[in-house]
């Protein structure tokens, strides 16, 4: 993927209510935040779970936009959803736009609005889809690639969830990583508004990104969030802003200390043997596994039961317990083992079976 870089600092700074609701509203806001913020951000069209509920001010807010670039000299972003959308906003010089959750979910959509940007050279954001799938988020940043934009970054927002969480939408910073890994050289905005979806979280979720090396932040912010006709809870104000970006720690990737290397070096090496324990022990554990299948097998008994599997939850749990381990990472972590576990039986006794018919056959 061919990309041009558009983002020189961390963190890249992109502020501004949910909606934009007014013109005063997005003024008094603007002035606000405009010594800290890169970028200006407001939703025109809000795309709103259920209807009947405030859907952005449409197309007038543009203009609203247009002012804010004016009086503040800042740079200006909203989302768009259709080819309208994009028409309306080049027109009205909107300096950047970026996708939502619920579009980067549907390459139909993401097509068309890939088509309505062939030859626009401005930057082009795109959030991760409502549901963790990387491929999604991937190949819509390649279908824009593809018609030319160059300066895109991703945003991540976090994922619908319906486990009960912290957040309103589950951060799985697996996905970012892995995103980066793909695409080293795209930038990632990390939006803590809707990963938090309360203001209270913001600063802790902002400073994970940074941990994290993302490049910039995404943050909601009203200058009488109480007010907001959208997302009210998760917007913070001006000042919060502030002290948010005053207190984040930026800390470096690398450093010339001697010292630090070589310690942090040993520490690896420490880990570097441990996993290689932990891989040759599950190595013992497969090989039990094996023996199992065969035994099931020859005894005429399924894989999988399910009272050998609550055992092996909750003696793990208690495990996790004795050891101080969490116990949500000890049962995700056995729930992958035992996954594997089947699987490796299944393929035992697919085989077996094979062989069998196989051998009825020859006589
Ligand atoms: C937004 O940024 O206001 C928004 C609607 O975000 P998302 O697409 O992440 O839900
Ligand atoms: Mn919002």
């Amino acid at each position: 993927m061919k990309i041009d870089k558009f983002i020189f600092k961390k963190p890249y700074l992109i502020a501004g209510p949910c909606s934009a609701e007014s013109e005063g509203q997005l003024l008094k806001t603007a002035h606000l935040i405009k010594d800290i913020v890169d970028v200006f951000r407001a939703g025109i069209w809000k795309p709103r779970t259920k209807p009947n509920t405030f859907e952005g001010v449409g197309e007038k807010g543009l203009q609203w936009l247009q002012k804010i670039k004016k009086e503040t000299g800042l740079k200006i972003a909203t989302e768009i959803a259709t080819p309208q959308h994009v028409e309306k906003c080049l027109k009205a010089e909107i300096d950047m736009l970026w996708i939502g959750a619920r579009t980067t979910v549907n390459p139909f959509y993401v097509q068309e609005i890939a088509e309505a940007l062939k030859g626009v050279r401005i930057p082009v954001f795109v959030k991760n889809p409502i549901h963790p799938e990387l491929g999604l988020w991937l190949g819509a940043l390649e279908r824009l690639n593809k018609v030319g934009i160059k300066k895109l970054a991703a945003i991540h927002r976090g994922f619908f969830s319906y486990e009960d969480a912290a957040f309103r939408n589950d951060p799985k910073w697996e996905l970012p990583i892995k995103l980066r890994e793909q695409l080293p050289h795209i930038p990632i905005i990390c939006d803590p508004s809707h990963i938090a979806g309360d203001s209270e979280m913001i600063e802790e979720v902002s400073q994970t990104a940074m941990d994290l090396n993302l490049n910039g932040l995404m943050i909601e912010t009203h200058h009488k969030p109480n007010e907001a006709l959208s997302d009210a809870k998760q917007q913070i104000t001006p000042n919060k802003l502030h002290k948010i970006i005053g207190n984040l720690v930026l800390r470096k990737t690398k450093t010339d200390d001697d010292f630090f290397n070589i310690k942090l070096n040993e520490f690896r090496e420490n880990i570097d043997v441990l996993d290689r324990k932990i891989v040759s022990i599950l190595s013992d554990r497969k090989k039990i596994v094996e023996e199992i299948a065969h035994f099931k097998q020859a005894n005429k008994i399924t894989i999988f039961q399910l009272e050998r599997w609550f055992e092996i939850l909750k003696y793990r749990k208690k495990d996790a317990f004795d050891f101080a381990m969490d116990e949500k990472m000890i049962a995700e972590i056995f729930e992958l083992i035992h996954k594997y576990s089947i699987l490796t039986q299944t393929k035992i006794m697919r085989n077996t079976n094979a062989e069998k018919v196989e051998n009825k056959r020859n006589g």
